[in-house]
C-alpha cells in the first residue's frame, strides 16, 4: 500500500477537502496510472451528497480518468509504461456471468465494482479520480489515442460512453431524428455523437443561451422548453429521445414528441420519481427506457470512434481546489460543457 493525495468529502452535507488515501501496490494484472485529468460528472454530485442513498464516506469521486501508465504488473499484456490510459466508471466485475460474458459488465449479476463509492470484492473501498494515481486491473483500463487533446478526452470515459451506448443500442443513424434533452456534460456529447452517426439532432433545453452552442455542436434545431407552447408542432417528431436531465422534471411533456414506436431513454438520474401517464405510451406504442454507462469493450469502441471522428468534449479546466465552486455552477446548469480537473494542481 502507498499514500496518494486526493480530494474527498467526509459526509453528505460537507464540502470536498484535501485528504490522503492509500492505493494497493500493483499486482500481476494491474496497471498503475498517474492521473493527469479527471472529469466532473453530475453523478459525482448526486453521490457526494447522498442523493441516491447508500453513499460511503470518506468519498473520493471521479470516474472520468485519463493519465499515463507508470508501472505494470508482471502479467499485464495490453499496456506498456509511458502509454496513455483511461479509466471510467468500472474497475472490476465477476467476468463470468451472462452479462459480463456479453460485454455488459455494468449489469454484472454479482454487482460490478464502481471506480468510487463502491467496494472491491475483497471489501476494500474504492476511491476515484480526484487523486493523483490509481491502480486498476488491465481488463478495466482503456486505450486512449495520442491524437486527441487529452484533457478533453477525460469526459468521454463517462459522458461519452453513457450517450454512445444508447445511441448504438437504438441503432441511431442517417434518416433518424434524435432529441437530446439537457445540454450539459452528457447532453453535449450526445449531440456530437448522434450527429456523427448521421442523425438529425434537436436539443431541448431550459437555457435559451445555449442555442448557438447546440447548433455549433451539431444540432439542427433547438427547443427552449421553458417557453409556453414550446412543443407546439413537434408532436410525433423523434425516433429517439435521449434524456440527460439531472433534476426531476415532467416525462409526460416529452413523450408526445416521440413518433409511433419511438423510445425515450433516460440516462439522467434525478433522485426523486416522476409520474408517467400511461396513455402517452399506449397510444403510439411508445417506450420509456433507461441505459447505464456501457461495457468495457463498447467503451473502447467509443474511444476509437471519437479518435476516428475527432470528437472530444468541450471542457473548462479547473484546479482541484475549485471543485466545490464547480459543483455549485453545475447545479445552476452553468457549465460549458464539462469541468475537468488538472491533476497537476493537486501535486503541489
Ligand atoms: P450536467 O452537466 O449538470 O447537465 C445536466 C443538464 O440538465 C443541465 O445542464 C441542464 O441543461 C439540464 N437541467 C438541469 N436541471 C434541469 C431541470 N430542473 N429541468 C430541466 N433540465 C434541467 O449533468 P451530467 O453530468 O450531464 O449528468 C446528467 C445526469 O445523468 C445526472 O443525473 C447524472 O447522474 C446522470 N448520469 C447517468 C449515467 C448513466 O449511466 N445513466 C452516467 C452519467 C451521468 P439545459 O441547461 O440545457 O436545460
Ligand atoms: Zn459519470
Ligand atoms: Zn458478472
Amino acid at each position: 500500500m502507498y499514500s496518494v493525495p486526493a480530494y474527498a468529502t467526509p459526509a453528505a452535507d460537507a464540502a470536498l477537502a484535501p485528504h490522503t488515501i492509500t492505493r494497493r501496490n500493483p499486482g500481476p494484472h494491474d496497471v498503475q496510472i498517474e492521473i493527469l485529468y479527471s472529469g466532473v460528472c453530475h453523478s459525482d454530485i448526486h453521490q457526494a451528497r447522498n442523493e441516491w442513498g447508500g453513499s460511503m464516506y470518506p468519498m473520493v469521486p471521479g470516474h472520468e480518468i485519463v493519465g499515463r501508465v507508470i508501472a505494470i504488473g508482471d502479467h499485464v499484456k495490453n499496456f506498456k509504461v509511458g502509454e496513455l490510459a483511461g479509466v471510467g466508471c468500472l474497475v472490476d466485475s465477476c467476468r463470468t456471468c451472462e452479462q459480463c460474458q456479453a460485454g455488459d459488465e455494468q449489469f454484472c449479476e454479482t454487482g460490478s465494482v464502481g471506480t468510487y463509492n463502491s467496494k472491491e470484492y475483497n471489501g476494500e473501498p474504492t476511491y476515484g479520480g480526484y487523486s493523483t494515481q490509481i491502480v486498476v486491473d488491465e481488463n478495466f483500463v482503456l486505450h486512449v489515442s495520442e491524437k486527441l487533446d487529452l484533457k478533453a478526452v477525460a469526459p468521454l470515459l463517462c459522458a461519452g460512453i453513457t450517450t454512445y451506448s444508447p445511441l448504438r443500442h437504438w441503432k441511431v443513424g442517417a434518416g433518424q431524428r434524435v432529441a437530446v434533452v439537457g445540454l450539459g456534460g452528457l447532453g453535449h456529447m450526445g449531440v456530437k455523437l448522434a450527429a456523427a452517426m448521421g442523425a438529425e439532432v434537436t436539443v431541448i433545453s431550459t437555457s435559451d443561451s445555449k442555442e448557438a452552442d447546440a447548433k455549433r455542436l451539431g444540432a439542427t434545431h433547438f427547443i427552449n422548453s421553458k417557453k409556453p407552447d414550446a412543443y407546439k408542432g413537434w408532436e410525433k417528431s423523434f425516433h429517439l429521445i435521449l434524456n440527460t436531465v439531472s433534476a426531476p422534471h415532467s416525462y409526460d411533456s416529452l413523450l408526445p414528441l416521440l413518433k409511433t414506436n419511438g423510445t425515450m431513454t433516460l440516462v439522467g438520474a434525478p433522485p426523486t420519481p416522476s409520474e408517467v401517464v400511461g396513455f402517452n405510451l399506449i397510444m403510439q406504442r411508445r417506450m420509456l427506457a433507461g441505459s447505464l454507462i456501457g461495457g468495457i469493450k463498447e467503451t473502447q469502441e467509443m474511444l476509437d470512434f471519437c479518435a476516428e471522428h475527432n470528437i472530444v468534449s468541450d471542457v473548462e479546466i479547473i484546479n482541484m481546489n475549485q471543485i466545490n465552486e464547480a459543483y455549485e455552477r453545475m447545479m445552476k446548469s452553468d457549465v460549458k460543457y464539462r469541468f475537468v480537473i488538472d491533476m497537476a494542481s493537486l501535486k503541489g
